[in-house]
């Protein structure tokens, strides 16, 4: 299984001290259960709290399970989306897309999405939902999305079909990465 993890990273080597608020959520969704029942996770919270680490951790735990698994940044699941849109294929690579058990959207949120981008965001949404799981990562809250999604309407849409059958999980403190720096906060 290919499913193209940035970094390993196992639910074991998170250090749960840091972000005790989630610890018996996430200790639940490490059965696996949420993806026989198609749902989705959201991981919120600011850089460095772990929603990365936490994406890629699930995504082994649901590859150890049998489910396939791919993952990329919400940037480069549109740029494939586009590509299959150009050359015809998006409801052929829907449905391909629709046969891994699990799909991981790392850093929604991070760069504005172009009208056609969104509008093809919200079809992967859509064909998976009620059907297969989304893993999301964002530093922004729900509020947040429409400004991502450049129209209200589209993003009011997606988190409805993301959040019906979904656990969001709210990450919060400092940066881990910033720990024993001297540096207690990012500027926000
Ligand atoms: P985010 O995606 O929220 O910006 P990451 O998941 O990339 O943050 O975390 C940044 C780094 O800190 C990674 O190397 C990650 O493994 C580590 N890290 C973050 N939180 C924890 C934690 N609670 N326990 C162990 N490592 C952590
Ligand atoms: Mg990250």
């Amino acid at each position: 299984r290919s499913a193209a993890f940035p970094a390993r990273k196992t639910l074991e080597d998170f250090d749960f001290d840091a972000q005790p608020a989630i610890r018996a959520q996430v200790g639940s969704l490490a059965s696996g259960a949420f993806l026989t029942e198609a749902r989705n996770i959201v991981l919120l919270g600011p850089p460095g709290t772990g929603k990365t680490h936490l994406a890629i951790a699930l995504g082994v735990a649901a590859a150890r399970h049998g489910h396939r698994v791919l993952f990329a940044t919400a940037t480069d699941w549109v740029t494939r989306l586009t590509e299959a849109h150009r050359s015809g294929r998006l409801p052929q690579e829907l449905t391909k897309l629709r046969r891994y058990g699990l799909i991981i959207v790392d850093e929604v949120g991070y760069l504005p999405f172009e009208q056609d981008a969104a509008n093809l965001f919200f079809q992967l949404v859509s064909s998976r939902y009620e059907h297969a799981s989304l893993v999301l990562t964002s530093n922004l809250p729900f509020s947040g999305w429409a400004g991502v999604f450049g129209d209200q309407a589209v993003a009011a849409a997606m988190i409805d079909r993301i959040v019906h059958h979904a656990d969001v999980l709210t990450l919060k403190g400092a940066s881990y990465r910033l720990r024993g720096r001297g540096i207690d906060s990012l500027p926000s």
